[in-house]
């Protein structure tokens, strides 16, 4: 009976909203649980500023400063110079490529040009980040998302010497998934990165109007068929010269293509690809 009031007209907004409501409270909930029992867990954005945080990577304690740790807050200094930077990676796709090789275009996009100008990847997708990004991705640890993002902003402060951007751009998710998840995880590191940078970010330019299923088990073909028409970008809206999309993992860039395949259809002329972790 209440599937009938949820898909029918007002009712159904009403029910949406309780839900969406309760989803909120729920993720909230389980930030506070967390805070109390799982130590890497607890210094979330609200409340980074007025305790002291624990190393993201390992949980030790000892308040880890970004001073100590190379100028990243939330490591300890153990586990900072762990940390695999992408340093050496094609210019298309952020492949990671021999240091010899490095700002050169891989083979892949020698054959098959991308639609982006440029593309970096702060990470190399492996350990930690291989732990950090589903945290930050999938439950909830808004504290993983924020230390991810400004590390991001430290990874690509050297890359505004080529161009500043109009505007950071995260990729969005479609309304159906944002309403289950509760947050969009690319939104989430591009506020830190915005913030780091100095950069106008502009979460309102980019829609996902087709749910798509998940990438996860497609090929590359099938990935690209998935995405056809998945992205549109709001007409009304003046668009700005050169975007950067920011997401969070890269492994065949299908989802960036489709995106910046839909900001250059509506003017855009210039699109780059920031990303957290590149799986290589
Ligand atoms: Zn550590
Ligand atoms: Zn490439």
């Amino acid at each position: 009976m209440s599937e009938a009031v949820n898909q029918s007209g007002a009712s159904g907004v009403y029910n949406c909203r309780w839900r969406d409501l309760a989803r909120l409270a729920a993720g909230w909930r389980g930030l506070l649980a967390r805070s109390l029992l799982a130590r890497p867990l607890w210094a979330g954005p609200l409340l980074a500023h007025a305790w002291p945080a624990s190393c993201l990577v390992c949980g030790s304690d000892g308040g880890p400063s970004a001073q100590a740790s190379g100028g990243l807050a939330g490591l300890c200094p153990a586990c900072a110079p762990a940390l695999p930077w992408n340093r050496h990676a094609c210019r298309h796709c952020a492949l990671p490529l021999p240091a010899s090789a490095a700002g050169t275009v891989c083979g892949r996009c020698l054959r098959r040009p991308p639609p982006l100008d440029a593309c970096h990847a702060a990470f190399v997708y492996r350990f930690p980040l291989d732990r950090l990004l589903p945290r930050a991705k999938f439950h909830d640890d808004l504290a993983a998302g924020r230390g991810l993002g400004e590390w991001m902003a430290a990874a690509f402060a050297p890359v505004l010497a080529c161009g500043r951007p109009d505007a950071l751009v995260p990729v969005p998710l479609h309304r159906e998934r944002l309403r289950r998840r509760g947050y969009d995880q690319a939104l989430e590191l591009a506020r830190p990165l915005a913030a780091g940078l100095g950069l106008p970010l502009d979460d309102g330019l980019l829609r996902r109007v087709r749910a798509t299923g998940p990438q996860s088990r497609l090929d590359a073909a099938g990935r690209r068929r998935n995405l056809r028409a998945a992205f549109a970008v709001d007409a009304a809206r003046a668009c700005p010269r050169h975007v950067v999309l920011v997401d969070d993992v890269m492994t065949t860039g299908a989802t960036l293509h489709a995106a910046a395949r839909a900001l250059r259809r509506a003017g855009v002329a210039r699109v780059d690809a920031w990303v957290c972790a590149r799986v290589p």
